[in-house]
């Protein structure tokens, strides 16, 4: 087994190579968004320089080739994701768009008192917009609830189900607390009731290969700015033919066969979900991001990765009067943590002053934070396999300095 060459990892992000405030910059808000490698903003950068067209409908030469490198980005996705299809992949502004597509599009025949179940670790993109189509449909919402160490009690979902469950979704990884979620074993108790699973992928994609069909989910949505592509694009897969089956979410050009003002028929999936111009550099930069992810060697940053959590949550530990808010078996390396008398805000103000990102507040899940007793949210430390082993230490050091500062 190789060591992992985090020294030639970093090296291709230029933003990390930087100061903040007199000190080495300590980038821990990756939960948050990823930087970007180089190849990523190169890409982006020659397709502006050489290629940039609006795709499909010209028959000019800079319109097939961007037509053609925003083809290669969906099959790419596709292959990343291992959907059968690149047909399966829609491309979104990200999990939240595509989570709305689907609350407008699933929905079309459920009926008022029809349930879904989603899970007390969601982000709000995988609440709102089902507490909207409840508000206007009367969609009933039940939840799979977390225990104290930040796990979900699947034991508790069966009793969930009834004859009326529409949809089960829930996230993969847990933004807030770093939990990684059983969804293959929840997708396996779904489909014995033949209710579809809906998986935001929004975090488990940063984290490791992502196999939809292992893990038997229906639709998984991911965020290209979380997994080191540029903001404003991501991807929908929905398996084999959900999307022929589903009513478009938005109309515009591109995805119609025929308009007339008696009548409009769709084009095919998955030009039928992507009405408009899309983020065309968006998704090309996508693609390139995940081909440079899919050339490295994950096995040994899942090591790395397990090593930069081990680090955190023994350092934080020492610290008197610091709590660690969910402490799953199964984690990414990301910690959320209190500290008795200090504002988690006050926290990250004076580690932004010491070089050191991280993110306060409740992190887009303000019902799991009722669930973990931290109402003012929490501080949030979430690593990338880039992040070094000296940088924990540092932040460590610091997160001691700012509770002495405080309290
Ligand atoms: N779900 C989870 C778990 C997330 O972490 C995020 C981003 N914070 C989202 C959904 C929403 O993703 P986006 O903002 O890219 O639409």
């Amino acid at each position: 087994t190789q060591p992992f060459d985090v020294e030639s990892i970093r090296a291709q992000f230029p933003a990390l190579d930087q100061q903040v405030h007199g000190k080495p910059l300590v980038y821990l808000d990756n939960a948050a968004t990823t930087q970007k490698p180089q190849v990523v903003i190169d890409t982006i950068r020659e397709f502006y320089e050489r290629d940039n067209a609006n795709i499909h409908r010209g028959v000019h030469t800079l319109s097939a080739r961007a037509s053609e490198r925003f083809e290669n980005a969906r099959a790419r996705i596709a292959r990343s994701l291992n959907a059968e299809s690149e047909r399966e992949i829609v491309f979104v502004r990200g999990v939240t768009e595509a989570i709305n597509l689907l609350a407008h599009s699933l929905s079309d025949d459920w009926q008022a008192g029809d349930e879904a179940i989603l899970s007390e670790l969601e982000h709000h993109a995988n609440i709102v917009p089902w507490l909207m189509l409840g508000q206007r449909k009367g969609i009933v919402i039940r939840t799979i609830p977390v225990n104290d160490r930040g796990e979900l009690e699947l034991d508790a979902l069966p009793g969930l189900i009834t004859d009326k469950t529409r949809l089960i979704a829930v996230n993969h990884v847990s933004n807030a607390l770093g939990t990684v979620n059983p969804v293959a074993r929840i997708a396996e108790t779904a489909q014995a009731h033949g209710i579809p699973v809906l998986v935001d992928g929004a975090q488990g994609l940063p984290h490791g290969p992502v196999d939809v069909q292992a893990l038997g989910c229906d639709f998984y949505a991911c965020s290209s700015h979380k997994v080191f592509g540029p903001s404003g694009v991501g991807a929908l897969y929905a398996r084999g033919d959900w999307l022929d089956r589903l009513p478009p979410f938005l109309g515009g050009g591109d995805m119609i066969e025929e308009v007339r003002f008696d009548g409009v028929r769709f084009a095919p999936p998955p030009s039928k979900f992507e009405a408009g111009t899309p983020n065309i550099e968006g998704a090309i930069g996508f693609g390139a991001a995940l081909e440079w992810a899919d050339g490295l060697d994950w096995l040994a940053i899942e090591r790395h990765e397990a090593a930069l959590l081990q680090r955190m949550t023994e350092g934080l530990t020492e610290i008197p009067g610091l709590r660690i808010v969910g402490q799953a078996a199964h984690k990414v390396p990301v910690v959320s943590f209190l500290i008795d008398g200090a504002h988690p805000h006050d926290i990250g103000t004076l580690l932004d002053s010491m070089g050191i990102a991280v993110r306060t507040g409740h992190h887009c899940a303000m019902p799991l934070m009722q669930c973990v007793e931290a109402p003012a949210g929490t501080a949030r430390a979430s690593a990338a396999f880039y992040n070094t082993l000296d940088e924990i230490d540092q932040f460590v050091a610091a997160v001691a300095r700012v509770r002495d500062m405080l309290v």
